[in-house]
């Protein structure tokens, strides 16, 4: 299995992968390097819109599992993804890279509200588009969210950069026999129940066709590998 070509991607980023070395928070040097990443990216010509998970500050279900009320636990989750959000608007723009915050929250103060037509405007003018807050809904995640995003924004694919290198069989941390796929379908990702997305981020992709890439975007260069086609990944797509 390939990939069509790109013009346009959703690159959905781990809050984890944001800890850099760290056990939680933001670590600057490393969202600067992954800032390199994008706009490497992007100077090939592609469109780029970006989603960044909130795993690194907050998740709801952790906040339940405590006590918490959820929907409560996961508005705060969606406020992490933004401080997320910022974090990386920041180091992009330190590297000269044009960008713009849009968020399922609104908060005025800081981004702008989800404006699809505004989206598309932005990227047309060379601006990357980073989305934050999920889809503004608590009981769902921001894989969800970058399913959504690339749907409405009509991306060619949803690349997730995340700590592991592609979709298992089982879980690589806990069974050292545990094999990766180069390609898998939609439908056995959720008939298995395999570790790639929930299964409403998947459901979308599937329904709209968009192929979904998941590869470690910890690994320096890795971006642009998979972009081109290149590099250890899987590829999440009807065979
Ligand atoms: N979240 C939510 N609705 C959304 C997106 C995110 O309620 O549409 C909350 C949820 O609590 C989630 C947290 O925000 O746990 C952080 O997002 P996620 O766990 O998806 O981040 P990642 O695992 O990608 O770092």
């Amino acid at each position: 299995m390939s990939l069509p070509t790109i013009k346009r991607v959703l690159l959905k980023l781990s809050g984890e992968v944001l800890m850099g070395g760290q056990q939680f928070g933001i670590d600057p040097a490393f969202v600067a390097e992954l800032a390199k990443e994008v706009k490497a990216a992007k100077d090939t010509g592609l469109e780029i819109c970006l989603v960044i998970g909130g795993g690194n500050i907050f998740r709801g279900m952790a906040g339940a599992a405590q006590g918490m009320d959820r929907a409560q636990a996961d508005y705060m989750g969606m406020l992490a993804t933004v401080m997320n959000a910022l974090a990386m608007q920041n180091a992009l723009e330190q590297i000269g890279v044009q960008t713009r915050v849009q968020s399922a929250i609104e908060m005025d103060k800081v981004c702008e509200p989800v404006i699809r037509r505004r989206a598309e405007r932005h990227l047309e003018k060379g601006r990357v588009v980073i989305f934050a807050a999920g889809v503004g809904a608590p009981y769902f995640t921001t894989d969800s969210g970058a399913a959504l995003r690339a749907a409405e924004m009509k991306c060619d694919a949803l690349l997730k950069g995340t700590s592991v290198d592609g979709v298992y069989d089982s879980d690589p941390k806990h069974n050292p026999d545990a094999v990766r796929f180069d390609a898998v379908t939609y439908d056995r990702v959720l008939a298995d129940n395999l570790k790639v997305m929930d299964a409403s981020a998947v459901a979308l992709c599937r329904d709209n066709q968009i192929p979904i890439v998941v590869f470690s975007i910890r690994e320096k260069g890795n971006l642009a590998r998979v972009l081109a086609g290149e590099g250890v990944q899987t590829i999440v797509q009807d065979s």
